[in-house]
């Protein structure tokens, strides 16, 4: 649930008196500050755009540049959403999957150092999976060692960067996904978490067509803006963030009640703050349980849904592209499932959930 008409339109009447609809605006650059300052940031460390993939492809070209034909590699996992990959093809690479740690659900940095693909790798992308908590020291120590520039997707990972803001470094630009199914969100959105004003400033040339304030375009570029209506959204989102967040606690809490008392579980739940309050997971002890927690649900009109399908190296787009073994991703694309995770959720129905899962066996 975004934040309703009534409290939005203290901000859209700014936006009338101001009419200044987009390109940075007043509304824009006060959601950044504030940004900054709630996540305990110097200024400069929030670059708000258009959406999450928008902030993906801007950091990578701030950061990492475009594909040059002697690395046109980009290591990136296969367990992920799909615009991790879109991303990095948008900016010339060719995406090579990798494989993830059982435990982070993330590309190990150590093993990554030895990949046999190194010198052909212009860019390694690290997905936070369903917004779990980066090593961000390994990958700065990555970087540093290989000398390929790293790009943290940490789309739903706003809440570790707020309980943990050193995560946020200079040395490895992060991007957050600001769309409605994310906790923090402006409908459509994203961010760059970077403590670095020349990346700052990079990123907001980058996200306007490439051009310097003289209109005169020196670097690659797109259209990567975000609106005022949009940063009206952010600033409403950011006066009752506390009480949202309440809610995605409540929301894990119940699960957690209800699961306490079930007498069996097909799995483990996974659940915030270990992973974003965004998702609800279980976490099957087989694939084929894990089938059949979705067709339980299903007999009774619930959704599930495997969010990163059977991994990016098994979608179509993808066919032919280069990938590691894949066993680790495979396992977990097989058995984590996430559950509903609306923040209206009521006990009682969140109780059927779990008395559903109870009984798969
Ligand atoms: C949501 C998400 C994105 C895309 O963000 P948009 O804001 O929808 O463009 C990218 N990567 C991951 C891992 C995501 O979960």
């Amino acid at each position: 649930m975004l934040p309703p008409a009534a409290s939005i339109a203290a901000y859209l009447e700014r936006i009338d008196a101001a009419r200044w609809y987009s390109n940075r605006g007043p509304l824009l650059e006060e959601l950044e500050t504030r940004l900054c300052n709630y996540l305990k940031l110097p200024p400069f460390s929030v670059s708000l755009l258009g959406t999450g993939s928008a902030a993906l492809e801007a950091a990578i070209i701030a950061h990492a540049g475009t594909a040059r034909p002697d690395r046109p590699l980009a290591l990136m996992p296969s367990y992920t959403f799909i615009a991790t990959a879109l991303s990095a093809i948008r900016c010339g690479y060719e995406p090579w999957f990798v494989d993830v740690d059982p435990e982070t659900w993330m590309p190990d940095p150590k093993a990554l150092a030895s990949h046999p693909e190194l010198h052909r790798v212009g860019l390694v992308m690290a997905v936070t999976a369903y917004g779990c908590r980066p090593d961000m020291e390994a990958w700065v120590a990555f970087q540093a060692e290989t000398g390929c520039p790293v790009v943290i997707d940490g789309a739903g990972a706003f809440e570790q960067f707020e309980a943990d803001p050193s995560l946020v470094r200079s040395e490895v630009p992060v991007m957050l996904s600001l769309h409605a199914t994310k906790t923090f969100s402006t409908a459509e959105g994203g961010a760059v978490l970077w403590r670095s004003p020349d990346g700052w400033a990079r990123l907001a040339q980058v996200a306007n067509f490439g051009m310097s304030d003289e209109r005169r375009c020196e670097m690659d570029g797109f259209n990567g803006k975000l609106s005022e209506y949009h940063a009206a959204v952010g600033l409403a989102q950011l006066d009752h963030w506390p009480e949202r967040r309440a809610r995605f606690v409540a929301l894990a809490d119940s699960y957690r009640r209800a699961a306490a008392v079930s007498l069996s579980m097909p799995g483990t739940l996974r659940l915030s703050p270990e992973v974003s309050g965004a998702y609800v997971l279980i976490d099957c002890i087989d694939p084929e349980r894990a089938d059949r927690v979705c067709s339980s649900l299903a007999a009774l009109g619930i959704a599930s849904r495997r969010w990163y399908g059977r991994g990016l190296h098994g979608e179509p787009l993808m066919q032919g592209r280069g990938h590691d073994p894949m066993p680790v991703t495979e396992w977990l694309s097989g058995t984590h499932i996430g559950l509903p995770a609306a923040v209206d959720l009521t006990d009682a129905q969140i109780a059927l959930v779990v008395e559903t899962l109870s009984r798969v066996n």
